[in-house]
């Protein structure tokens, strides 16, 4: 039997297709720019024992298409004859809000309380909600699982995931913060604990997840206490193109000064700010490279980004009290040796070291970067998601 991860982004669709019994990839694709005139199509597989891939370029104006394209793509390259040999179809959902804690099998109840969340993730939800339909609608007897981003900070305590606006902003329209990424911090934290070999429910570790989008997580005795994404993925550290924190204020004066409305400043702060912003590049091997050829406009923001990454370390140190783990992970996380070094350096005294030719070594698995003096332990922890979706489904499909 195998199990089926989709992830329907607004115009994509991500899928990864797993054996049950050992929850390795049998395939892994990709549909892109799904409604434009032509879309990017690719498939990963496993021919036999033999990796392979194909591409193609079709047109596909919907995620009804894309999916029926995707069991085209998996019965041509035999990977997915027939639809009963799935055990259970696992999705990744952005917005949980207060409704869910964990995953949960979906239903008529559970598609509601999706729609119902999203004007808190307009682009998201609905693009995920479609998936599900489609799904439903075309393997109505193989059950379903939504996988939440937001589920694993649901245990944030109150005085942490509330802004100090009026009282009844939260009571009314849900503001308040939920962060995400919590598949991902949640994986992360649970492989560093294996590998450590102690329970997770003894161990305080902050995960740092740096990818396009960025967010650190707080783990007190295994349970998000505290993370840095807030409302929506634009809290927090400094991202590709969105800006993390910022100084509401800025927002009144610009619309003030500029006549900018809120579509505009929305696109701003989302797509043209954090790395872009800076140095006009928001891919960080690019601005690696520019950096290593001193350009002032990549190392100023090499040099901010790894700042307030360790202003954030900093402040989940002092949540925790005591720190056993930190682990770095997403493509940043697991391949940049500079942004571990810079947003660690001057860390040393609070106990986080890092030996600094451990951390240039690359391996495909967990590493251990700390130095012997270290108190905390500093790890690269690879993270897969879509592993972490099909675990979860079938844990829910059985229990
Ligand atoms: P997403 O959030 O879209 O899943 P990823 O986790 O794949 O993104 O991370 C993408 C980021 O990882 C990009 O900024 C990319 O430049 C960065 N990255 C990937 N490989 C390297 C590398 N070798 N050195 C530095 N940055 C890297």
């Amino acid at each position: 039997m195998k199990i089926l991860v989709l992830n329907s982004g607004s115009s994509s669709l991500k899928f990864q297709l797993f054996e049950m019994k050992d929850l390795q990839v049998l395939a892994s694709g990709i549909i892109e720019q799904i409604g434009e005139e032509k879309s990017q199509c690719t498939l990963h597989y496993l021919d036999g024992d033999t990796p392979s891939h194909i591409e193609k370029l079709l047109t596909i104006p919907s995620h009804h298409a894309a999916i029926a394209t995707m069991a085209v793509l998996l019965r041509e390259t035999e990977t997915l004859t027939d639809i009963h040999e799935l055990h259970g179809i696992g999705h990744r959902v952005v917005h949980g809000g207060e409704h869910f804690h964990e995953p949960m099998r979906i239903d008529s109840k559970v598609i509601h309380a999706i729609e119902d969340l999203i004007p808190l993730a307009p682009l998201h939800n609905s693009a995920n909600l479609s998936g599900i339909k489609v799904a439903m609608e075309q393997a109505p007897d193989i059950p379903q699982v939504a996988v939440f981003d937001t589920a694993f900070h649901q245990t944030i305590p109150k005085h942490g995931f509330l802004y100090a606006l009026p009282y009844s902003l939260y009571t009314k329209y849900r503001i308040r913060r939920y962060g995400f990424h919590g598949t991902s911090h949640h994986y992360v934290a649970k492989q560093a604990a294996e590998f450590i070999g102690k329970p997770i429910t003894s161990l305080n570790i902050i995960t740092l997840h740096l990818g396009n989008g960025a967010s650190v997580t707080a783990i007190k005795n295994g349970q998000s206490v505290d993370t840095s994404m807030g409302m929506t993925p634009l809290e927090g550290l400094i991202m590709g193109t969105r800006s993390g924190d910022l100084d509401p204020a800025v927002l009144f004066y610009l619309a003030r000064q500029t006549g900018m409305g809120i579509d505009e400043l929305d696109s701003l702060l989302n797509k043209d700010s954090g790395l872009k912003g800076i140095c006009g590049d928001n891919d960080m091997r690019t601005i690696t490279e520019r950096s290593a050829q001193d350009d002032p406009q990549a190392l100023l923001a090499l040099e901010m980004f790894c700042y307030r990454l360790k202003k954030y370390i900093g402040s989940y140190l002092a949540v925790l009290g005591v720190v056993d783990c930190l682990i770095f992970t997403g493509g940043i996380g697991e391949n940049s040796a500079q942004v571990r070094q810079i947003s660690c350096q001057g860390l040393e005294p609070l106990g986080m070291i890092i030996d600094a030719e451990k951390n240039t070594c690359r391996t495909n698995g967990i590493a251990i970067i700390n130095s012997a003096e270290s108190a905390t332990t500093i790890l690269v922890v690879p993270t897969d998601e879509e592993f972490e979706i099909a675990a979860q489904t079938m844990q829910i499909i059985s229990s």
